[in-house]
């Protein structure tokens, strides 16, 4: 097995608070051993064994992976005109997204798998290396099966979104859908995904919908995700934390009870500020939501209608700046918080038998993500303990 070690940390995140120092165990002058796919060992430099091959990290600062967990990466066309459009005053309607699933199903399986690793391999050179993704662009049972083989070229982390909009030609009749979503449909992808989301929004699914249709999918032996509370305020956080999904996206217009429920429940709320950020809306109130102790995650929603950035330090800069969050607590967020939200333990954090996922920084701190906004510095990835690439070597 291949042994590479990570060298001359100047400062390294672990995310394991019994390892160093704080929530994101921080050490200084650190080493971390790779052995084939995973970290085999985490520690001072000067305790570092010898191998072959070394990585120098130059006295930046090293960081796992981020674990973006929720996109919408399989798609086709883009929405460009619509975003210029809403920047010079036009609001934002669910309906837009209509205009993706024409793009999409138009698209061949050649275009969509096409489409999605060119975005996943962008938001791995920003330092992403694990993804949701999700179908959602199909809404017909061929169509959404397709969606999910290409989401499943780019990941192991699957979407079902069937209910992501009632399609137009089941604009007058919205339950045949919601049949259509929880039989057939659902029969036809579950064997693709590991996971079940539903649009719960005025405009998009109703809560009765929204069960029915998760219930199914639970049945089916998949994970639940929700979207909810995007647009306005509405039961979809409750619901999502009654049916004990991983995650519940959005989260921008929450009540009291949403935040009594949230932090009585292991539902992470995964809050997405490209996406308010590109609509112009309101923030959510991460700042309240982690007072509350309620586990946080931030995420892209990478898709071309309300967010279409795959760039987890720009969000990581945003939730910073706009919604309250300390630059400890996002980078907590997009990367262990990531982790959470899709249940795993094995990604999100650097310690022994961890995936082997990593970033060095060309900067001495994880600070420098928000301090410097929309400037590269990410120096190396490593995915697996691959190195995916140094910027400037291609
Ligand atoms: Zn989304």
């Amino acid at each position: 097995m291949s042994s590479l070690l990570v060298d001359r940390i100047g400062l390294l995140v672990t995310n394991d608070p019994e390892l160093g120092e704080g929530p994101l165990g921080l050490m200084r002058d650190a080493a971390v051993l790779v052995e084939g796919e995973r970290v085999a060992w985490v520690g001072p430099a000067s305790q570092a064994p010898a191998v072959d091959e070394r990585l120098d990290a130059d006295g930046g600062c090293v960081l796992p992976g981020f674990v973006d967990s929720h996109t919408h990466l399989v798609f086709a066309g883009d929405r460009a005109e619509e975003f210029a459009a809403r920047m010079s005053g036009q609001p934002y309607a669910a309906g837009g997204i209509r205009t993706t699933v024409a793009a999409t199903r138009a698209a061949s399986d050649v275009q969509l798998a096409a489409n999605a690793r060119r975005l996943a391999a962008e938001a791995l050179a920003a330092g992403t290396t694990t993804l949701e993704v999700k179908s959602g662009y199909g809404l017909t049972v061929s169509d959404e099966e397709r969606s999910l083989r290409a989401a499943a070229t780019v990941t192991g982390e699957t979407t079902f979104l069937g209910a992501h909009v009632v399609p137009p030609e089941y604009a007058d009749r919205p339950d045949e859908y919601v049949a259509l979503v929880a039989g057939p449909m659902l029969d036809a992808c579950a064997p693709h995904a590991r996971w079940a989301d539903v649009f719960c929004e005025r405009g998009a699914f109703d809560p009765d919908a929204t069960r029915h249709i998760l219930e199914a999918a639970a049945a089916k032996g998949l994970g639940l995700r929700l979207h909810a509370n995007q647009l306005g305020p509405g039961p979809g956080v409750r619901l999502a934390v009654e049916l004990g999904a991983a995650s519940v996206d959005h989260c921008t217009y929450l009540d009291a009870h949403d935040f009594d429920a949230l932090s009585a429940s292991s539902t992470v709320a995964t809050l997405l500020p490209g996406a308010e950020f590109s609509t112009r809306s309101p923030y959510p109130d991460a700042r309240r939501l982690l007072d509350a102790g309620v586990t946080v995650a931030l995420a892209s929603d990478c898709n071309p209608g309300s967010s279409y950035t795959t760039s987890l330090p720009f969000c990581i800069a945003l939730a910073v700046r706009e919604m309250g969050m300390t630059c400890e607590e996002a980078v907590w967020a997009a990367t262990a918080g990531g982790a959470r939200a899709l249940r795993r333990t094995d990604i999100g954090t650097l310690t022994t038998g961890t995936q082997a996922d990593l970033l060095v920084l060309d900067a001495s701190s994880y600070v420098h993500l928000a301090y410097r906004p929309g400037v590269p510095m990410i120096s190396t990835v490593l995915r697996l303990g691959r190195r995916e690439g140094r910027r400037g070597a291609e």
